[in-house]
């Protein structure tokens, strides 16, 4: 089996098991984009928690999340936790909304401009940038993970030290270039990750890429993706 087929056996199972996961679970292109920061080293319950604050207030668009603090945003988004570091990325961000003229402008960035501006906010990295690059504008960019490496390495896929980049490439280089795929192949990691793929230990009995009792389909394919990843 090459690469691609592994990759999107792997897709194929997670769906059958899962089902579609309707990422992202946000409403507007501007919450998607407030929520893939407050995102940043917390679970979603603590986000949405933040976003529903910010919604009860009105405060849930650029024009009014600009006229506040930061110290009187950082107590709206708390529960979000980093409060403070939080709300000092929100305003990095809301900073060069303004200088674009706005989320739909900045959004209509051709792709590559659009990650560029992203990566060139203070506390966004490539994996806030992505997540907003496909879930805001909705363009076939491959968001991994934590959760993305530790499966793929716990299968032999790649090895410890494949970094983001690299990672991202094993998937954007052999899977058509489709933003829904990547939505959902996307959210379908995270939840095999948090179900069964626990940091302490994974739960592979029942896990949807355990091969118990048939052919072991991702330990005997792992060499094709070692070799893509020098
Ligand atoms: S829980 Fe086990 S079978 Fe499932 S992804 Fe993790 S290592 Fe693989």
């Amino acid at each position: 089996m090459r690469t691609a087929a592994v990759l999107r056996d792997i897709y194929h199972r997670l769906l059958a098991h899962f089902g579609p996961q309707h990422w992202w679970p946000g409403g507007s292109p501007f919450e998607i984009m407030t929520g893939a920061i407050l995102t940043q080293n917390t679970n979603w319950s603590n986000v949405a928690k933040a976003i529903a604050n910010l919604k009860a207030a009105g405060l849930l668009a650029p024009a009014q999340l600009a006229a506040l603090s930061a110290g009187e945003l950082a107590e709206i988004i708390r529960p979000a936790g980093y409060h403070n570091l939080k709300a000092a990325r929100l305003k990095n961000l809301l900073a060069l909304i303004a200088e674009q003229g706005g989320v739909e402008t900045l959004l209509a960035q051709p792709t590559a401009m659009l990650r560029e501006l992203l990566l060139g906010v203070k506390g966004i990295g490539p994996e806030t940038a992505d997540s907003i690059v496909l879930y805001a504008a909705g363009r076939p960019v491959f968001v991994v993970d934590a959760y993305t490496h530790r499966i793929l390495f716990r299968h032999g896929l790649i090895s410890e030290d494949c970094d983001y980049f690299q990672m991202q490439e094993l998937f954007m280089d052999h899977l058509e270039e489709d933003a829904a795929l990547f939505n959902e192949y996307h959210a379908l990691i995270v939840r095999v990750g948090k179900e069964f793929c626990k940091k302490s230990k994974p739960r592979c009995e029942g896990c949807p890429l355990s091969a118990a009792g048939e052919e072991d389909f991702l330990s005997q394919q792992a060499w094709h993706l070692q070799d893509d990843l020098i």
